[in-house]
């Protein structure tokens, strides 16, 4: 199973499902749409971050929100 990264980092186990049209997974409770790279990229970048806890630049919040607009448009 694919264990959404996003809800994981909020201690909530939540499996994604997968959409085989697009190839991307599906968090119910979070929304998050990403592929499988994507997954992986994310989980990196919120491991990364939790052990970079005192860096307030947020590169993923911004690249989160970027992604997420490209989606809607
Ligand atoms: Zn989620």
């Amino acid at each position: 199973m694919t264990e959404c990264p996003e809800c994981a980092a909020k201690d909530i186990v939540v499996e994604m499902k997968f959409d085989a049209n697009t190839k991307h997974f599906i968090c119910k409770k979070c929304g998050l749409f990403a592929t499988r790279e994507q997954v992986s990229d994310i989980r990196y970048r919120l491991n990364k971050r939790e052990k970079t806890r005192e860096d307030k630049h947020d590169e993923y919040r911004d690249w989160w929100t970027t992604s997420k607009k490209d989606k809607q448009g």
